[in-house]
């Protein structure tokens, strides 16, 4: 064991990288053997553990105080002074341990991780990496620079899509003629943007010794367990069952608002997303106070299982939630994790909205993950791959949303919880096409890198697959609003192929709330089951633990997609 290490929050937090850096120059000189590589693990463990607890309760401090000069300079700090330093030391250790040739019990992902992020490496892509944030940063640079006047007032074009949940469709259409002239008037910068980033991703791909950089990004982001054909069968799936199924609902949601056809602006987002609400459809009004919010949540999760209703509750005790808006506070929600005593913290910006609901039992799944791997003994186990994190908290979304109502101690009449259950649901099956659209768009660009590297090309190809993925919304007369939606989608650009993920995760969390429907227990201790396994086993095994299957094929979103319609028919037949 290693001595004097910090351990209260307040120690943790104030650590420094001389204080540090003898506990990385202990662990790189200790002999590796068999008998030794447990107690070395632990004892790397506990100072890693540590290193990213200061870095989440540095971010917790900044982000539920944005004026704490304080906790910001220990931030500015940490990411210059100790993080580069830490993750140089803990490559050496890496590739001691690789070295050794050992292989711990239980380190059989981990050390298949390391391989892999190791065998990618290459110092003369240090600086092409770099290169490739700075094109991130010019990407967030046009996007956030983008105001209008609207109403005798400048504004954010976020601030003027909130115009699309209005019931007055000419206002709506309004606005989204105005953001999408003014979106349009930078395509020129995103265009010569794109070069830049397709240049410096062939370069990457090369120093890597990779045929292309969706190779390399495949190792990058540790796809073991699928390929980038797998994408392709699901993205087929997906136009075979869930194409149909969204038309479907656009055409409903087009007859409830009385409308001729489905445009960009009777859509919440602008784009793909749900529709907007019918006039006279009272916006939902779940709770007055953050105590009401915790309560209620409570009483749900103590509904779906009563281990995870006392997880919540120990949650609230013990102050790891901040879920009111207020000001000084960063926007956003996220869960994260107090490494080394393995218990969440979760942030929200509650403003008395269903959306706020939603958001804390998503976070709350993810909360959920950090307790169940609460005995997982080295940090290195702990990273969950992000398909299956995802699967935890849609997951809650989905087990927790039929304790919505005011009989289960929820927020809503059964009316109410109905039309919201509704919408999820069929949010969900109006999402799947849009990441279809993604991956395949970008399946396609890096396999034909060049006319991936042709803005025009690139125009084609999108409208084209819109056109295929998403052909219940009507662009006509809107062509190059629609073939520039690539432009919008940043994903594409600031972190590629991360998408499918979503689709995956989705998938997954409707096969247990699937399980649910027939036996809630065993489908939650299913779920608790694969959570509890962490990052120690493979993403098709952590499916199978959680009595799902991780699959590409028709069949499997044809199921899902089945249970999804049926159980939105039953809702409306109680409406
Ligand atoms: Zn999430």
């Amino acid at each position: 064991m290693l001595k004097n290490l910090p351990t209260t929050p307040q120690e943790i937090i104030a650590w420094t990288w001389p204080a540090i850096e003898p506990y990385y120059k202990d662990l790189e000189a200790r002999p590796l053997s068999a008998a030794k590589v447990d107690g070395w693990l632990a004892a790397w463990s506990s100072v890693g553990e540590r290193i990213e607890e200061m870095y989440s309760r540095l971010s917790v401090a900044t982000s539920i105080n944005t004026a704490d000069k304080e906790a910001e300079a220990r931030m500015n700090a940490f990411l210059d002074g100790i993080f580069p330093k830490v993750m140089a030391a803990e490559q050496k250790l890496k590739e001691k341990l690789l070295g050794s040739k050992l292989e711990p019990k239980g380190f059989d992902i981990p050390l298949r991780n390391m391989r892999a992020e190791t065998d990618l490496f290459r110092e003369a892509n240090l600086a092409l990496l770099s290169e490739q944030q700075k094109l991130a940063i010019e990407y967030d640079k046009i996007y956030g620079a983008q105001t209008v006047k609207w109403e005798g007032e400048e504004i954010t074009l976020t601030r003027l899509a909130m115009n699309f949940q209005q019931p007055d469709r000419a206002r709506r259409e309004k606005a989204w003629h105005l953001k999408a002239e003014r979106q349009l008037s930078d395509r020129k910068a995103i265009n010569d943007l794109w070069l830049k980033f397709m240049d410096v991703r062939a370069g990457i791909a090369k120093n890597a010794d990779k045929p292309s950089y969706r190779e390399y990004t495949w190792v990058q982001r540790l796809r073991f367990d699928y390929t980038p054909e797998d994408c392709k069968s699901f993205a087929a799936a997906i136009e075979k069952v869930v194409v149909p199924a969204a038309t479907r609902i656009y055409q409903k949601r087009k007859q409830a608002l009385g409308l001729d056809s489905m445009r960009p602006w009777d859509l919440v987002d602008g784009w793909f997303s749900r529709p907007t609400h019918p006039a006279g459809i009272p916006q939902l009004k779940p709770f007055a106070s953050i105590e009401e919010l915790r309560s209620k949540v409570s009483a749900i999760f103590h509904h779906v299982d009563p281990v995870l209703g006392v997880y919540f509750d120990s949650l609230i005790a013990e102050g790891l939630t901040d879920l009111d808006n207020r000001k000084n506070k960063a926007p956003g929600a996220y869960c994260t994790s107090y490494t080394s005593i393995r218990k969440p913290f979760i942030f929200v910006n509650a403003v008395g909205t269903h959306d706020d609901v939603m958001t804390t039992l998503h976070e709350s799944g993810h909360a959920f993950h950090i307790f169940e791997t609460a005995k997982i003994p080295y940090i290195h186990q702990l990273a969950v791959p992000m398909e299956f994190a995802e699967v935890a908290s849609v997951g809650m979304e989905l087990l927790a949303s039929p304790y919505l109502t005011k009989a289960n101690g929820g927020f809503y009449s059964d009316i109410e919880a109905g039309r919201a259950r509704i919408e999820h649901l069929e949010s969900m099956i109006l999402f799947w096409p849009f990441i279809a659209t993604v991956d395949s768009f970008q399946q396609w660009v890096y396999e034909n890198p060049k006319e991936g590297a042709d803005p025009a090309t690139c125009d084609k190809k999108w409208g084209e697959l819109w056109d295929h993925f998403i052909p219940g919304v009507d662009y006509s007369g809107l062509e190059e609003v629609k073939v520039t939606g690539w432009h919008r989608k940043l994903h594409i650009h600031q972190v590629p192929f991360y998408y499918v993920e979503y689709g995956l995760a989705q998938l997954g969390a409707v096969q247990i709330f699937g399980n649910a429907r027939t036996d809630q227990a065993s489908a939650l201790a299913a779920y608790r089951k694969a959570l509890s396994l962490g990052g120690t086993v493979t993403l098709p095994e952590l499916f199978a633990a959680a009595r799902t299957k991780f699959a590409f094929d028709v069949p499997t979103v044809r199921k899902a997609v089945d249970l999804m319609e049926g159980v939105v028919r039953e809702l409306e037949s109680k409406l």
